[in-house]
């Protein structure tokens, strides 16, 4: 086990159970680092701060893990943290018209790097992180005990992957542990009530964002009558709300080609299972574009509901500044772009990014648009995806729908 001294001062937010420390919080480790491992964790005065997973190649040096100096974050200590966090999940399970959700949050379950998501008994691993992936065996043999699963197919996280080296192959295996050729069948899962397909090899993602599904709903209210702009729709789940709301029409645009083709058969399978009406395919446009060019060119006073819902743009802390940048004008333009008194729905996903810095950039770019801003609903994800308190970051999703007022 590696022996990690902090830097006096730098001690004091680690104390207080927040996990991440950067390089810039270490003042000695030894033996000198060779490969990513556990780690015991010392103040500059020799108390005993935590237990956690060192790997100076990780643009996150050192995950603190356990606090008790009795605990050990061995391979046992993983396996309860995920029957815990499944177990924590099982009184959300038995709705009728949702059967997909997060059973893993990372490290607001107490795991680095990994994200799991059930849809219709599939499971899907998302890893970002060497701890997730050098400790893949222990969590599908916990997995296999704690999830009456159908298949599990792990998914290297694609922004990670080069920073951490992660493997880039993505595995699936059958209940019993046997590798399958992954992407044969779409899997089908309802969520809300609509139905939705993820297709193999969509996306390097699991295929599916279940964190927008409260959001969804909130949007699907304010829809009626609307001439909808579904900005970064992905596979339509905003348009299919939408849609459901009643919406005069949806345009969707994306830079996925693929996505937006998917788009369109979505509408079909809810029409065809008598979930939307079917006049729904006939209100839907889609346009495969860059957001930012689609939004200086649109035309103005064309929309009156705008969802704009775009990638994470700062996927670390040093990209920040760059990407509030981006916030901004994607907001301001849709704010200058839309009819007087329309909706914007709009939502970061950068967890470097505070929900109070979220705000003042929708409010910057309301002053740069010269209008005034009603704040209606203030979003998050849903309730399997917990905010842990001492991790600021973990409270990634947020969203605003505000009224914009010329
Ligand atoms: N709203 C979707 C999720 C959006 S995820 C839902 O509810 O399911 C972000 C989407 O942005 C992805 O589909 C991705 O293809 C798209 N995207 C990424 N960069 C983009 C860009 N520059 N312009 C347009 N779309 C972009």
């Amino acid at each position: 086990m590696y022996e990690i001294v902090i830097r006096k001062g730098k001690e004091k937010i680690l104390v207080r159970h927040n996990p991440w420390v950067f390089t810039g919080a270490i003042k000695k480790v030894s033996p000198s680092f060779t490969d990513a491992g556990l780690a015991e964790v010392l103040s500059e005065d020799g108390q005993f701060i935590a237990y956690g997973w060192y790997d100076e190649k990780s643009h996150i040096t050192l995950h603190l893990l356990s606090w008790n100096r009795r605990i050990i974050p061995d391979e046992g200590w993983l396996e309860e943290r995920i029957n815990d966090a499944v177990r924590r999940r099982k009184v959300l399970a038995s709705s009728e018209d949702t059967d997909a959700m997060r059973l893993i949050h990372g490290e607001a379950d107490f795991i680095p790097g990994l994200a799991l998501d059930i849809y219709n008994g599939h499971l899907k691993a998302i890893i970002s992180s060497r701890y997730a992936q050098d400790h893949l065996d222990v969590i599908r043999n916990a997995l296999q005990k704690a999830v009456n699963y159908k298949t599990i197919t792990i998914i290297p996280d694609s922004f990670y992957a080069p920073s951490e080296g992660l493997s880039r192959r993505v595995l699936s295996f059958d209940r019993d542990g046997n590798s399958i050729e992954n992407g044969k069948e779409n899997i089908r899962f309802r969520e809300s009530g609509i139905y939705y397909e993820i297709e193999p090899g969509i996306s390097q993602k699991s295929g599916f964002y279940c964190d927008q599904r409260d959001n969804r709903n909130i949007v699907e209210k304010y829809a009626n009558g609307r001439t909808v702009l579904d900005a970064c729709s992905f596979t339509g789940a905003f348009t299919l709300h939408c849609l459901r709301g009643r919406a005069e029409s949806v345009h969707a645009v994306d830079s996925s080609q693929s996505a937006l083709r998917h788009l369109l058969y979505q509408i079909h399978l809810n029409e065809n299972e008598k979930i939307l009406p079917s006049d729904s395919r006939e209100k839907v446009t889609i346009e495969e574009a860059n957001v930012f060019a689609y939004m200086r060119s649109a035309e103005e006073n064309r929309y009156d509901m705008i969802i704009l819902d775009p990638p994470k743009l700062a996927s670390t802390k040093s990209k920040l500044e760059n990407a509030l940048k981006a916030y901004k004008d994607l907001n301001r333009m849709a704010m200058l772009k839309i009819k007087p008194d329309g909706i914007i729905a709009t939502f970061s996903c950068s967890g470097s990014l505070t929900k109070e810095a979220f705000r003042m950039m929708v409010s910057y770019a309301a002053s740069d648009a010269g209008v005034e801003i009603q704040i209606l609903e203030q979003m998050s994800a849903g309730c399997d995806h917990p905010v842990r308190i001492s991790l600021p970051e973990s409270e990634y999703l947020k969203g605003l729908l505000i009224r914009v007022i010329k």
